[in-house]
């Protein structure tokens, strides 16, 4: 993808964590994404894997240690630049895992979409009435949810609440962090289908964030896997889920039942390592079925995968635009050991 097309580029993006008496916790470690417009990027791994520190630096919650964060091109982060670009702020939005939090329990739905766009439009005040129905009506909500408070509301209205007051600041880049996570199932598939919607409709760029690898294969158009701060795979969902290149990758995807897919799903193997104690080398290497002696000593980069670049992996077994089939391999090793247990 060509700088031009990415309305958000994430480059080199480091941030870190003091910890009382144990010193910093490099919680994102070097990570680069882009994400175009019209495209949904999801971002995966488990818990504590650094994703949501990643969507926090982005909307500047978090403060980057490292790295720089554009927009269309203009670097937004590092933070303290983004108090005098209000303009590039407001096209970041983010919107939150819960709902509930995230609103006001004391102020209409109407009320907290018209702060949204007295703060972060210019638009008359005379039109914030027509604009909120406006938005409403985008994300689903009949007009008479103006007038309502959010404990009126279903967890997964209040989520449509929540995405229309981001919308009110007219954002280039949705920001989802576990968006639809705390809902029920019906309203997971809902907020799911809204989101890819007006992410076609209004041409915005959407960084999805998600531990639910079904979610993210279905909506997404890249997939970006991230273990221990760091992304070590990048691909089509098609790509990820049946063609993993990097073993975490492979083992996260199958970690969950999979249509199209042989076999029953594998538990991931081993505990995380400690985020403030990395592993050296690869920081996969302690739980990493096909470790080799290297992998303790030698960092793997992202390498291209494809001729096109929409595959790229960090792992030391791959080369470049050569990409090695992971299943051969554990069966040709499979296949040794069974012959060496037999001499
Ligand atoms: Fe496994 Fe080595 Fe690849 Fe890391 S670099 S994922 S330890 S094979």
């Amino acid at each position: 993808m060509s700088e031009n097309e990415a309305v958000l580029t994430i480059e080199d993006l480091e941030v870190e964590y003091r910890i009382k008496g144990k010193g910093r916790l490099r919680a994102v470690a070097g990570v680069s994404l882009e994400v175009a417009r019209g495209e949904i990027v999801g971002l995966v791994g488990e818990s504590g894997c650094g994703k949501s520190t990643v969507a926090k630096a982005v909307v500047g919650i978090e403060k980057p240690a490292a790295g720089e964060i554009r927009y269309r091109g203009e670097t937004v982060v590092p933070l303290s630049r983004i108090h005098k670009r209000p303009v590039s702020q407001r096209n970041l939005q983010m919107i939150f895992q819960e709902p509930a939090s995230s609103l006001n329990p004391r102020r209409s739905i109407g009320a907290q979409v018209t702060d949204a766009l007295r703060f972060a439009t210019t638009i008359p005040a005379e039109r914030y009435d027509e604009r909120v129905k406006e938005l409403l009506d985008l994300v689903g909500l009949p007009e008479n949810a103006a007038e309502a408070y959010p404990h009126q509301f279903s967890g997964g209205q209040k989520q449509r609440a929540c995405i229309a007051r981001a919308l009110a600041a007219e954002p280039e880049v949705l920001v989802a962090d576990e968006a639809i996570s705390s809902l029920d199932a019906s309203a997971q598939a809902q907020i799911a289908d809204l989101l890819v919607e007006l992410v076609k409709e209004l041409d915005i760029g959407l960084l999805f964030i998600s531990h639910d690898l079904a979610v993210i294969s279905e909506i997404c158009d890249r997939i970006a896997v991230m273990y221990l701060g760091k992304i070590v795979e990048v691909g089509t969902p098609a790509q990820i889920w049946f063609e993993a290149r990097h073993p975490y990758a492979r083992a996260l995807m199958r970690s969950v039942p999979s249509i199209g897919r042989d076999g029953f799903p594998e538990p991931l193997a081993g505990e995380v390592p400690n985020p403030a104690d990395p592993p050296t080398g690869c920081r996969f290497h302690t739980r990493c079925p096909f470790v080799m002696d290297k992998c303790h000593t030698i960092e793997p980069q992202l390498i291209p995968m494809d001729g096109e670049g929409l595959n790229q992996a960090a792992c030391l077994l791959q080369e470049p635009g050569n990409p090695v089939d992971l299943d051969a391999v554990a069966a040709r090793r499979e296949a040794a050991k069974q012959e060496t247990a037999s001499r």
